[in-house]
């Protein structure tokens, strides 16, 4: 048997007549580039989100880009956020000419380690930046109580939990912002690249919406911006998708519901783990190997059983070529937690559209491995 690790062809094939007739809508329009059809996304993801306000931008890492400039970070200004997360959130700092301070993350969540941020703070610092890992939100309550304490902004980098909740927040309701990435992979992906911002600050959502256009609020009439928008093309797509994502991601947590309660009593590899009461919508079902000296062992055995399973992210930012890239990095460590997770981690498949028998069969195959390596 072979198990993908991605499902969105799956999903165009179910959602294909929805995805289809937006996608035809907008050709025949003729209006491609803020057109209708993204004022109507904008304006759908912010109801969903329960914000006021969302800006369509060109992928992810636009979103906290902008986000950042918006709210006036830049060149010496420091911004606080971890090292075991998509590259893509610490090159969004970097764009605005600041620096990134990287604490630990939390050893259950793998999410930033509040307990961590205050050791960090410093006169220059402007901004926390918490991801919500793999699907599951960083503690919002203690980080907005750092923040509030301190006068920081806080951008929540929301490209993995769209759809995910904490005990008692939603994601957008406790930062200045929130940014999430469409890319496919993502688990609200276009064909192509996108991102949005939600905010309820409307000095926020004007500075995005302008920087998006050229720095352009009204005809011919121009100031500081960039060109990153979100093509009506790919609005649709996204529209069409918005629509079925609240049953997509329950989906994904009856899957790990089912991975969870299969490897009950496994002893070579820890699992992951679900804040009581949050919303984990599992964009990645993350295992770790107890002795990360077979990380790739089980990795390379799921593969030769046809298993695609991945690690995110074997390399942390700050053990990337080069780091830290001149003066713009800095470590408040030591930051254990982050280093452990690069060696140890393994995604195993995860996506609504998996079959019953390609979960069980990864189970099976799981099971058999911890088997020969407790
Ligand atoms: C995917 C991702 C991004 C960047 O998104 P792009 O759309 O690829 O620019 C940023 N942060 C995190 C945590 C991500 O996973």
């Amino acid at each position: 048997m072979k198990v993908p690790f991605y499902g969105h062809v799956r999903q165009y094939t179910n959602l294909k007549s929805e995805i289809d007739a937006n996608i035809k809508t907008v050709i025949e329009s003729g209006e491609y580039v803020m057109g209708p059809m993204l004022k109507k996304f904008e304006a759908e993801f912010a109801q969903f989100s329960q914000t006021k306000f969302a800006i369509g931008v060109a992928n992810g890492t636009d979103a906290i880009w902008l986000a950042l400039l918006a709210l006036g970070v830049g060149p010496g200004d420091e911004c606080i956020t971890h090292t075991n997360t998509f590259f893509a959130t610490a090159e969004a700092i970097w764009f605005t000419g600041a620096t990134a301070v990287f604490v630990d993350c939390d050893p259950k969540t793998r999410c930033i380690d509040p307990s961590k941020i205050e050791a960090a703070i410093t006169p220059k610092t402007k901004a926390i930046i918490p991801v919500h890992l793999y699907g599951q939100c960083a503690d919002m309550r203690a980080i907005r109580k750092i923040a509030d304490k301190h006068k920081l902004f806080v951008i929540e980098d929301n490209a993995q939990a769209i759809d995910a909740a904490g005990p008692d927040f939603r994601i957008g309701e406790l930062s200045d912002a929130a940014t999430t990435s469409f890319i496919i992979q993502k688990n609200l992906g276009t064909f192509g690249d996108g991102g949005i911002v939600i905010t309820n600050n409307p000095e926020i959502d004007r500075l995005v919406r302008k920087m998006r256009n050229h720095g352009s609020e009204k005809r011919s009439q121009h100031s500081f911006g960039f060109n990153s928008r979100l093509d009506d093309i790919h609005a649709g797509i996204l529209s069409a998708k918005l629509k079925h994502i609240h049953v997509g991601n329950d989906q994904r947590r009856k899957w790990a519901a089912r991975y969870t309660a299969a490897f009950k009593g496994v002893k070579s590899f820890t699992l992951p783990y679900e804040v009581p009461g949050g919303r984990h919508i599992f964009h990645l079902y993350v295992v770790e190997t107890v002795n990360p000296a077979k990380r790739d062992a089980l990795m390379k055995f799921l593969i030769d059983n046809g298993i695609d399973a991945k690690s995110h992210y074997p390399i942390a930012i700050h053990q990337q070529e080069g780091y830290p890239w001149g003066k713009q990095a800095r470590i408040v460590g030591p930051i254990p937690n982050s280093e452990r997770n690069a060696v140890s981690c393994v995604s195993l498949p995860m996506f609504p559209e998996l079959t019953e028998a390609e979960v069980d069969y990864t189970i099976q195959k799981c099971l058999e491995w911890d088997k020969a390596n407790a």
